[in-house]
């Protein structure tokens, strides 16, 4: 099943994670947090198996999380989105992705990315056929020219991919970086797809969905799950927004992938959705605190750091230790710091790889005890 580009070999996730069992290394590679997740979320779920919500739930999810989601939306965001016909349950927002692909293009079709992207976007494209292009987002800033992005959006581009909040980088773009792919999405009639899974994990900046930005309605499809806001990666219930005519295509395909999932944790994750302003408020400010533990012990080691702005993750330079290929360094951090990391070059086209070669992604959603183990043992690298 490899494709002939490579985009699809085991996800770099499973091979860390299975390394990390492996060797005993503390896993900062694959991204998802050891904590339990909002005790009020966690017993709907219960409430919900032990009421015997187990049977398929609708295709479109249940009316209950459509609602929380549409209410969540116009909340933080003061879009309006109409739950019948507006919003699409999803398996996490992986599936989100895959049916919307899938529904939107055809064979030939051009898919823009930025670059580095998340793993799945090059596998997607290519299991829908599609021509993957992309921008680049350079260290350290990992914000993409505006000449280049312009550049890159043409009359083939079907779909410009974007991820905002962005992993790898942990970037968030700026206004007018938004501003500009709306520009060009209307100026090219393309469809902007927006994954904004780390939505609520932001460091000191507000996320902005692009579907707020003038000219953006219409043609635009928000994604997003409650595994990162919520604690939950492992119960993948995630969804989409856009017009009913998108859903409605979407849909079509979705039914097919999955029809439906998650029965009892689709109104979990709906009073999820629906925690108190503290909750929510406290999301990003926590994450920090993990944020600068890692990023002020990867520099005392002798890293470069990329102060990232929101997700889990932070970006360093291994050359200035003296690794100049991450994926080398990589594969002997388990022995050398009993730490597991992920090469940035995982998220390129085998093309590009050498533009990345130095640079490893860490992920801090990592309990603080767990993060200060790893910066001491990452302190003896030096
Ligand atoms: N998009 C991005 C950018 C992600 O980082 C992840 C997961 N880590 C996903 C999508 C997948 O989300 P889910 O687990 O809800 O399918
Ligand atoms: N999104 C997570 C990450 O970037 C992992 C997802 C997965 O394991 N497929 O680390």
């Amino acid at each position: 099943l490899l494709a002939p580009d490579g985009s699809m070999t085991e996800t770099i996730f499973a091979e860390m994670t299975a390394l990390a069992a492996r060797t005993g290394a503390i896993n900062l590679g694959q991204g998802f947090p050891d904590e339990i997740g909002p005790a009020h979320v966690l017993e709907a779920a219960r409430a919900a198996i032990a009421a015997g919500t187990n049977q398929y739930p609708p295709g479109r999810g249940t009316l209950e999380l459509r609602s929380a989601v549409s209410e969540h939306q116009k909340r933080f965001y003061g879009l309006d989105v109409a739950p019948e016909t507006e919003v699409l349950a999803t398996a996490g927002a992986t599936e989100a992705l895959a049916a919307t692909i899938l529904a939107l293009i055809e064979p030939g079709d051009e898919v823009l990315t930025f670059e580095p992207y998340y793993d799945a976007y090059g596998a997607l494209i290519s299991l829908a056929g599609g021509v993957h292009t992309t921008v680049p987002l350079p260290w350290p800033h990992f914000e993409p020219d505006l000449d280049l992005l312009e550049r890159a959006v043409t009359d083939k581009t079907r779909i410009i991919l974007v991820n905002d909040p962005h992993n790898p980088t942990g970037t968030v773009f700026s206004a007018a970086t938004r501003e500009l792919i709306v520009r060009l999405a209307e100026k090219h009639g393309a469809t902007i797809v927006t994954d904004e899974v780390y939505e609520h994990l932001t460091f000191g900046v507000r996320h902005t969905p692009i579907a707020t930005m003038p000219g953006a309605e219409g043609r635009t499809v928000t994604i997003s799950s409650g595994g990162k806001t919520f604690n939950t990666t492992g119960w993948k219930i995630g969804w989409l927004t856009a017009s009913s005519d998108l859903v409605d295509a979407i849909l079509t395909v979705k039914q097919y992938l999955t029809y439906s999932n998650g029965a009892p944790l689709q109104p979990a994750i709906a009073a999820g959705l629906r925690s108190n302003d503290r909750f929510f408020h406290e999301l990003g400010p926590d994450l920090d605190r993990k944020r600068r533990l890692l990023n002020d012990g990867l520099r005392a080691a002798g890293f470069d750091v990329a102060d990232s702005a929101g997700t889990y993750f932070t970006v360093a330079d291994a050359a200035a230790l003296g690794f100049d290929d991450a994926v080398e360094f990589c594969r002997v951090l388990p022995e050398r710091a009993g730490v597991i990391a992920v090469p940035i070059s995982a998220f390129v086209m085998p093309q590009h790889a050498s533009d990345y070669s130095s640079l490893v992604r860490f992920a801090f959603c990592k309990r603080t005890e767990v993060l200060e183990q790893a910066v001491t043992q990452l302190a003896g690298l030096r």
